[in-house]
């Protein structure tokens, strides 16, 4: 069930274009040391041999966002990071594809002021398929609730994307793979739904949406925009409440939504069937019509697609 890397070539690094293996920081660098790294995953999708990434500009901008708050200030414009995920997927000859900008902290500083680190930038590319495996987007995935909880507000900033984050997110993972579940849904600290270990949620009840609200313990999901957007043109209402544990035990439909993870339905948590224990309709509905404009298939009002 673990992904496995598949390199490409090519990595940009502060404007230029390095082999995938020389891609090398120290041992001592900041982002080693204490996870200071900001990053985005973005993903490129092909269809009849035309390649688009979606909503780039937002993911740049959320990257900026990271690291503002991360006191970062990038070397490079959002133009410019944008125009290098292009030029990444270009240069690999990279078909779909799952995009990774990153500014790190390098080597220098010592101690806690990482001032003395440079900052460093890359994007690197590389093949990524369906990230919960084989017919998780048409079947679904059984998840549970995992028994670690996502960070209080003002400890980390969780909306920023930051490296350091996801070692929770890891426990959670792998906790959720040695119970023989697909991935894990957390509990904020105050016992209220939060998110997936790197996904936003989705709930179905009574023919509504229900997604938690952005209570700083979630990252803003694009994608998690991306649907609310959708389920406003389609007529689906839709509302951003607080989430109790046992609504997931209930309600009619779920889903995880993310970049990687797309639109994945939920069909059991904690072994208790979501629903009647398949993929729900709505949910179906809304993959579709997301899977239609990411693949090219449907009109892209928005210009949410940046042509390489
Ligand atoms: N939450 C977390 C913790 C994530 O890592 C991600 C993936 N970036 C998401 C939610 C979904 O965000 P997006 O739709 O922007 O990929």
């Amino acid at each position: 069930m673990a992904l496995e890397l598949q390199e490409s070539e090519f990595i940009w690094k502060d404007g230029e274009f390095i082999a995938w293996e020389d891609a090398r920081v120290h041992l001592l660098s900041l982002a080693v040391q204490f996870g200071v790294s900001l990053f985005e995953g973005i993903r490129c999708y092909e269809a009849g041999g035309r390649r688009a990434i979606f909503r780039l500009g937002a993911h740049i901008r959320r990257l900026y966002n990271s690291c503002i708050v991360y006191r970062m200030v990038p070397k490079y414009t959002r133009e410019e990071y944008a125009q290098a995920c292009v030029d990444v997927v270009a240069r690999n000859r990279l078909q779909s594809c799952y995009i990774r900008p990153m500014v790190i902290r390098g080597y220098g500083a010592a101690a806690l002021d990482p001032r003395p680190s440079p900052i460093e930038s890359y994007v690197a590319a590389w093949p990524l398929d369906t990230y919960l495996g084989k017919g998780a987007l048409e079947k679904g995935v059984g998840v549970k609730v995992s028994s670690w909880q996502r960070a209080e507000p003002n400890t980390f900033p969780m909306r920023a994307k930051a490296a350091g984050h996801y070692n929770a997110a890891m426990l959670m993972k792998m906790e959720a793979h040695a119970d023989g579940y697909a991935d894990a849904i957390a509990l904020g600290p105050n016992g209220l739904v939060s998110e997936g270990s790197g996904q936003n949620l989705f709930l179905v009840a009574d023919g509504e949406l229900i997604t938690p609200i952005l209570d700083g313990t979630s990252l803003q999901g694009i994608t998690r925009d991306t649907i609310i957007k959708l389920a406003a043109e389609m007529g689906i209402p839709c509302r951003e409440q607080l989430v109790a544990r046992e609504t997931l035990y209930t309600c009619d439909e779920l889903f995880f939504s993310g970049t990687a993870s797309e639109v994945t339905p939920i069909t059991s948590v904690d072994r208790l069937p979501v629903g009647c224990g398949t993929a729900g309709e709505i949910t179906l509905s809304i993959q579709r019509r997301f899977m239609d404009i990411v693949k090219q298939r449907a009109e892209d009002p928005h210009g949410w697609l940046t042509h390489v």
